[in-house]
């Protein structure tokens, strides 16, 4: 009979595969579940395996990660989504790999992040898509979203999108930059110490733009998408600093697509499920779990690194994945006795990416006046088509918080579970209210949190059965 599995990561990013990789080197027995088909996460997302030969650096990287964590002995259930948790520290699981429910000693969260959506009239139009989906289209299937492509939104990862699309032949039109970068940008210079890799990746995406002649303008952003069945086109306006649209410097750009990059919200509903404390911290994307010096949050034996534990990017994901890998197996009696000592020696590489994920948040985190884009009639939850206008009707009958406006329009209960509206929602009943983010309050995640197929609901059924009556 196999050893039961003692520590799961759910997430096979960079977060995910570097704690399985210290975890199992340790010498714990390590599960590692992704929905996706290949490991690699968002930064280090592999090519269909019928591109074989045609992988990026980030690429490669991740393919040497990978190769490690293969060889550490780690269980790999791919194609396995994480669709539920108790408190009791159990995981439900879908997917051909895995059991339909697991209990282990320790999970390990490595869940990264999803996309900020900004709604403005138009952005449900085909045409309009997160750069996320652009940049998997490109990565994975080598496929381009467009054929004149406008970016908008924030962040460095714009520039890196631009650049690799340009690369593989799109015209991009223009890139806009939400943030004021050159005025604020100078006092932030000395964080980019010991960054050479990402000021590299800076430069020479850069230069990618500059001789494909690529207006890229900051202090600008989208006001809306134009188009009956499909993006023709958009408007675009000068931002004041609060990124609200400054009227009359209203221009008209023609494009098919539209990419929008305006930063990520961590994805943390399976921490919340499992019992996990969360804190309000805007600058780290919003709620995180809180955690402590080993990234063990509040709930016990279960740890959370990554994205989806405050946005920080790949380099941090990976050091944190280190330490809490390291950390778990020590609490299961694996090298417990060097365990400090090696996670000291990491703190080094964790100092200098907080740092850099201070200035990042410093510098992109957008303003107030992205949530003033919406009219009555733009829809703000896609699933269940709830416009700006329902959530003024369910403020009028006396909703007042997101999970009162929830219960009365039914936003943020479709397929996505609240990935694409929640926080749409929630701005849209702040500025309504007059209240808060943190008065407005969350909507508690409810399994299945995502899209889950009637029999393994099923299964998890027979199971429980089966236990209560043992
Ligand atoms: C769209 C996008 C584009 C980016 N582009 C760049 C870039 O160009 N350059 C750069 O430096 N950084 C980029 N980043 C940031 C970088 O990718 C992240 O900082 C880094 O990948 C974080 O690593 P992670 O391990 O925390 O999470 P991720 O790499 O996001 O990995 C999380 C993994 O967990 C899986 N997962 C989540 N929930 C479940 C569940 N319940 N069940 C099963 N599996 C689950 C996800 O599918 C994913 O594979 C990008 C991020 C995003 C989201």
């Amino acid at each position: 009979m196999t050893e039961p599995i003692e520590i799961v990561v759910v997430g096979a990013g960079p977060g995910g595969l570097s704690a399985a990789l210290a975890a199992a080197q340790a010498g714990a027995r390590v599960a590692l579940v992704d929905n996706n088909r290949q490991p690699g996460g968002q930064y280090f997302r592999q090519p269909a395996r019928e591109f074989r030969g045609a992988a990026s650096p980030h690429q490669r990287q991740g393919a040497d990660l990978w190769q490690r964590v293969q060889a550490a002995g780690v269980h790999w259930w791919a194609e396995t989504t994480a669709w539920g948790a108790a408190e009791t520290r159990v995981l439900t699981l879908a997917g051909n790999h895995a059991p339909s429910s697991i209990q282990p000693p320790a999970i390990i969260l490595a869940t990264g992040t999803y996309e900020r959506t900004v709604a403005f009239p138009g952005w449900t139009l085909p045409g309009v898509m997160t750069a996320g989906a652009a940049q998997t289209l490109l990565k994975e299937q080598h496929l381009l979203p467009g054929k004149k492509i406008l970016l908008v939104g924030t962040g460095p990862l714009q520039l890196v999108l631009a650049a690799e699309l340009v690369r593989a032949g799109a015209h991009v039109v223009a890139v806009l930059e939400g943030a004021p970068i050159f005025q604020k940008g100078a006092a932030h210079l000395g964080s980019l110490w010991g960054q050479w890799e990402r000021v590299v990746e800076g430069a020479s995406s850069w230069l990618t733009l500059a001789s494909h002649a690529v207006p890229y303008r900051t202090s600008w952003g989208i006001v809306a998408a134009n188009g009956n069945r499909q993006v023709a086109g958009a408007t675009i306006a000068r931002l004041d600093a609060a990124w609200q649209p400054v009227a009359g410097s209203e221009e008209q750009i023609a494009c098919d697509t539209i990419c929008l990059g305006y930063g990520f919200i961590p994805f943390t509903a399976l921490a919340q499920l499992l019992g996990a404390q969360m804190t309000w911290q805007p600058e780290l994307g919003g709620d995180v779990p809180t955690r402590d010096a080993n990234l063990q949050t509040s709930a016990p034996g279960v740890y959370a690194v990554g994205d989806g534990a405050g946005i920080g990017g790949a380099a941090l994901a990976q050091v944190e994945g280190e330490i809490a890998g390291i950390a778990a197996a020590a609490q299961l009696g694996h090298h417990a006795d060097t365990a400090a000592q090696k996670i000291q020696a990491l703190l080094p590489r964790l100092t200098r990416e907080r740092q850099f994920q201070k200035m990042y948040a410093a510098l992109f985190t957008p303003g107030a006046g992205l949530d003033t884009l919406a009219r009555d009639e733009t829809i703000l939850c896609r699933c269940e088509e709830i416009t700006q206008a329902d959530v003024r009707r369910a403020i009028a009958l006396g909703a007042n918080s997101a999970g009162e406006v929830k219960s009365i329009t039914r936003g943020g209960m479709g397929d996505c579970q609240g990935r694409m509206c929640s926080h749409l929602l929630a701005h849209a009943i702040a500025r309504e209210t007059q209240q808060t983010l943190a008065q407005v309050g969350r909507v508690r995640p409810r399994p299945p949190l995502f899209p889950t197929p009637i029999p393994v609901l099923g299964q998890v059924q027979a199971a429980r059965a089966e236990e209560s009556l043992r």
